[in-house]
């Protein structure tokens, strides 16, 4: 199953230069390509250049060097051709918060030239669960409820691909859920998607490949489940009779989670230590393991370990 590529870039810069002197390299180098119909995750901490990258895309930010093509047509050549393929979801909310919802998406659609009689404003507003409040101000949306007519108004000219950006920053867990879920059902329909976000679990759950970009390099890119295997940490919960004395040479040397009563929680470098030594040092202190249970690390593991220096 060799699937084409939607989006490739080759050494793509970016130099932000401040007052003629001072000069943020955004982007170092970035070479990537995402397929047809995945949902690929851009992660990285703040400042990394994930909004350098999207904006340059969309056409917001210019680009110091490198090639960029989208559905088939190069950035310097066929912008107008690359921004019909791409739906860009921004990190801040941007529009007039005295238009209702179907206002809005109708004014995006004229904007991208999409005739009246081609326009599916009803069928979008219900995909993002705003029917309701197709006629209402803007304003009087919850946040959440604004976010979702960002993703709509990205789709009024049914690109084949959409990209957001922090689409779930500031949004509250349940409403969070809901863009998931259209995201998802967005991609089911074969729109390829391309998010950025700082919530490894959201990524670990909804992206097929991941990118992670550190101070404008990108220093992973696989897929979730290769990343996954990258995990180096584990996490172990031992239940006791008695509480554990942690103060000592041992103890020390790992991470303590938790140290209650009954139970004590840490976690430990797979490669470093053995979980045998562990419980030799808890039965030196007299003390009965009653359980143990462990879970291994997550995406956050690797995260952390590539995007540290
Ligand atoms: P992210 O979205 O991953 O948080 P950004 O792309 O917003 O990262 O920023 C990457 C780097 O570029 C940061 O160091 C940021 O300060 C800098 N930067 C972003 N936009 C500008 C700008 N318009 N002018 C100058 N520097 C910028
Ligand atoms: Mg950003």
């Amino acid at each position: 199953m060799n699937k084409k590529n939607v989006l490739t870039v080759k050494n793509l810069n970016k130099v932000y230069t401040k007052n003629g002197s001072k000069q943020t390299h955004a982007l170092n180098n970035l070479n990537l390509e995402v397929k047809e119909g995945e949902i690929f995750g851009l992660l990285g901490p703040n400042g990394a250049g994930k909004s350098t990258f999207i904006n340059i895309l969309g056409g917001s930010v210019v680009k110091t060097s490198g090639e960029v093509n989208v559905w088939g047509f190069n950035l310097d050549k066929n912008p107008r051709q690359v921004r019909a393929s791409i739906g860009i979801v921004p990190q801040e909310v941007n529009f007039d918060p005295f238009f209702s919802p179907r206002k809005l998406l109708e004014l995006q659609a004229g904007l991208y030239g999409v005739r009246e009689k081609d326009r599916i404003t009803d069928t979008i507003l219900k995909l993002v669960s705003l029917e309701k409040q197709a006629d209402s101000y803007a304003r009087s949306l919850s946040g959440g409820m604004k976010r979702r007519l960002l993703v709509a108004k990205a789709m009024v000219h049914q690109p084949p691909i959409i990209i957001l950006d922090e689409p779930t920053a500031g949004v509250d867990v349940e409403l969070r859920t809901t863009l998931w879920e259209n995201v998802r059902s967005l991609n089911k329909q074969g729109v390829t998607t391309i998010l950025t976000t700082h919530y490894l679990e959201e990524a670990e759950k909804m992206c097929d490949r991941i990118g992670i970009l550190s101070d404008g390099n990108l220093v992973a890119l696989d897929t979730t489940r290769n990343l996954l295997q990258r995990i180096q940490t584990k996490v172990v919960y031992f239940t006791t009779d008695k509480k554990i004395n942690i103060k000592d040479k041992f103890f020390e040397s790992l991470k303590i989670i938790s140290n209650e009563e009954n139970k004590l929680v840490l976690s430990y470098e797979k490669s470093r230590i053995n979980i045998d030594k562990i419980i030799t040092e808890i039965k030196k202190q007299d003390v009965i393991i009653q359980d143990i249970s462990t879970d291994d690390g997550d995406l956050e593991d690797v995260f952390l370990r590539l995007t540290k220096n």
